[in-house]
């Protein structure tokens, strides 16, 4: 046997997996691992039938299909104001995840330091430890999770490369804020402080709130990898399309890796995105779709002795069970799934020391009759 040291000593399988196996092998309501259990729209499957049928099967170009990075750098110039070239400036990525490892392993070298906030969605630091760079996690705290930007200034110092920032939040639901965005922009000025931002759940934003993109602040953008999903907006998420938008400049360093990492992103499914783009209420009429889904969760759940925690954004709802029990977060999870038959993710696996301050978090993007169904066996714990 040849001994290999693992770079991810400490990584097992996800608790998306792990959580989404149990649901199946039990027969549990699956509010645990987010993805919409109803079908993406008709003409969007049909759209991709018809570019398979036109001959759409071959490699598309490395960086994406054209006419797609033309009608990103349409939408995000209509929500937020500002221009990215989509010949130097969009890349098409294979999901969020493969954006997030590669803008990670394409600026981030041994002893780097790149700072984290925890809760953090589980890929960011393994992708850190891979590339050698060292994780600088700052923990937030339930009920409002805010960021505490006097103690993200004392961990940046000359090594600091990168911050990693998620708005909106999974698995918290919180958005960054105005307040936020000053402190970050007074942190970063005259630094070289790069910025990943994963902003996937850009369109799931409720109450008439803004997202506040990087993007529409130029300290911000000009040293921002912004990340975005098509999986969350058109409820596909096994499609694994996504997109980077960043300045030419660090744009081009990401696309020599992506090109070697992925080469390119399936061809038909980028085709048929574009088209379906080009009618603008396929994004804008989603905050209404999911908050509608948010309030009859958060209405069923108000009977229960769960603490409804706050959401402004996401298909996320975490709520604090300290009133029912003093069990650990992963434990009470595994007990549900099992017991009552509803899974959800204990929220201590997004904390990289396994801080457990007895949350879970519910996805809600769900047919009524599975949000009724879970609520239904909530509110008997
Ligand atoms: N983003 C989804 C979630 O947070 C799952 C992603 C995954 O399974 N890797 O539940």
């Amino acid at each position: 046997m040849i001994p290999i040291v693992s770079k991810l000593p400490q990584v097992g399988t996800t608790i998306f997996t792990v959580m989404s196996a149990l649901a199946n092998e039990v027969g549990a309501v699956n509010l645990s691992q987010g993805f919409p259990d109803y079908d993406t729209s008709p003409e969007l499957i049909k759209l991709v039938t018809q570019a398979m049928k036109k001959g759409h099967n071959q490699y598309a170009p490395m960086a994406g299909y054209m006419p797609l990075r033309e009608q990103i750098s349409r939408k995000t110039e209509k929500l937020y104001g500002v221009n990215y070239d989509p010949d130097t400036e969009i890349t098409i990525t294979a999901g969020g995840t493969q954006a997030i490892f590669t803008a990670i392993a394409t600026v981030i070298r041994p002893n780097d330091e790149v700072i984290i906030f925890e809760p953090a969605f589980d890929c960011y630091a393994p992708a850190i430890k891979v590339a050698g760079g060292i994780v600088k996690s700052l923990e937030l705290e339930p009920p409002d999770y805010r960021i505490n930007w006097d103690m993200v200034k004392r961990l940046t110092n000359s090594r600091t490369k990168m911050i990693i920032l998620n708005s909106p939040h999974n698995p918290t639901a919180t958005i960054l804020q105005q307040k936020d965005i000053d402190e970050l922009s007074a942190i970063v000025k005259n630094q070289d402080i790069l910025i990943l931002s994963d902003e996937v759940y850009e369109h799931l934003i409720y109450d008439g709130q803004s997202h506040l993109s990087m993007a529409r602040y130029p300290e911000l953008k000009q040293r921002s990898f912004i990340v975005a999903s098509f999986g969350k907006p058109f409820h596909a998420t096994g499609w694994k399309v996504g997109y980077c938008m960043a300045p030419a400049d660090l744009m081009n360093e990401f696309r020599k890796v992506h090109q070697f990492l992925v080469f390119c992103v399936n061809a038909p499914m980028q085709v048929a995105i574009a088209e379906y783009l080009k009618n603008e209420e396929t994004y804008l009429g989603l905050r209404e779709f999911f908050q509608q889904k948010r309030d009859y969760f958060r209405e069923g759940l108000k009977s229960s002795r769960f603490e409804i925690l706050p959401c402004a954004g996401s298909y996320f709802q975490s709520v604090r069970y300290g009133r029912i029990t003093d069990e650990n977060d992963t434990d009470l999870a595994i007990r549900l799934t099992k017991e009552i038959g509803v899974a959800s993710i204990p929220v201590s696996a997004f904390y990289n020391q396994g801080t457990d301050y007895h949350v879970l978090r519910f996805c809600f993007a769900k047919r009524q009759e599975t949000l009724d169904k879970a609520v239904d066996r909530l509110i008997k714990v």
